[in-house]
């Protein structure tokens, strides 16, 4: 199964994707994740892809894309991936239309995760990260009373870009870059829709029912 996630920033991409891919034994490709990671790791490519991330903006396409095509020529994504928070523009869905051709591969489904604006912000504004393990959780819904994750024990820390006027700026470019992914998406026959608001594990019982009749 090759899946693409798409939503606003707090839909519940990230959240979703962990457990989708995990029911579907297939990797979990974020691009926000592989740009935090080499921004904490210092690398040339997290310095570059921070100062575009800090305001929000997308990191420019050329260097986006060739880091995607690098994961996915790796051995675990040859027989399946999920990709959250890629592509997040109508070029980029090109190229990556091209790139799996050349492959002689093809998306076979891309889930819109739906919800309201005001649920976006609520959400963005009490996403809380785990520093060691990744795992996503919200001081208000999972009743967070201390910043450790209650998987691993790690420290949970905020996203720098989920400060208010970063988030506002996010949004903006969400409907002006991301969301026209709908239409070509919805043209290429492949995208369906999943009603994303209510308790996480009804959302990802949700998509599974939507991915189910696609499974080879
Ligand atoms: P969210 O989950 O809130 O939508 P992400 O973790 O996916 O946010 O992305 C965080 C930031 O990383 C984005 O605001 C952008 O700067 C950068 N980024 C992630 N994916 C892409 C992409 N496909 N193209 C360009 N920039 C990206
Ligand atoms: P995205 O990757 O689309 O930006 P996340 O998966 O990081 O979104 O979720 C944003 C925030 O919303 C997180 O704090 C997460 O715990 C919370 N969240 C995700 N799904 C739900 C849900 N169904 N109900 C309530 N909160 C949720």
């Amino acid at each position: 199964m090759r899946l693409v996630l798409v939503g606003p920033p707090g839909a519940g991409k990230g959240t979703q994707a962990q457990f989708i891919a995990s029911n579907l034994s297939i990797p979990k490709i974020s691009t926000g994740d592989i740009f935090r990671a080499n921004v904490s790791g210092g690398t040339e490519l997290g310095k570059l892809a921070k100062t575009y991330m800090d305001r929000g903006d997308l990191v420019p396409d050329e260097v986006t894309i060739a880091m995607v095509r690098d994961r996915l020529s790796e051995d675990d994504a040859q027989d399946g991936f999920l990709l959250d928070g890629f592509p997040r523009n109508v070029p980029q869905a090109e190229i990556l239309k091209k790139m799996l051709a050349d492959w002689g591969q093809a998306l076979d489904l891309v889930l819109e995760l739906v919800v309201d604006d005001d649920e976006v912000v609520r959400r963005l504004a009490g996403r809380r990260t785990c520093s060691q393990c990744g795992r996503i959780w919200h001081v208000e819904f999972d009743d967070k009373q201390d910043d450790l994750c209650d998987a691993c024990g790690g420290t949970l820390f905020q996203r720098d870009d989920d400060k208010e006027e970063t988030v506002r700026h996010r949004l903006e470019v969400y409907q002006e870059q991301t969301a026209p992914l709908i239409n070509f998406y919805a043209d290429e026959g492949i995208l369906v829709g999943v009603d994303a608001t209510g308790p996480v594990e009804e959302v990802t019982q949700r998509a599974m029912d939507a991915i189910r009749p696609f499974l080879g």
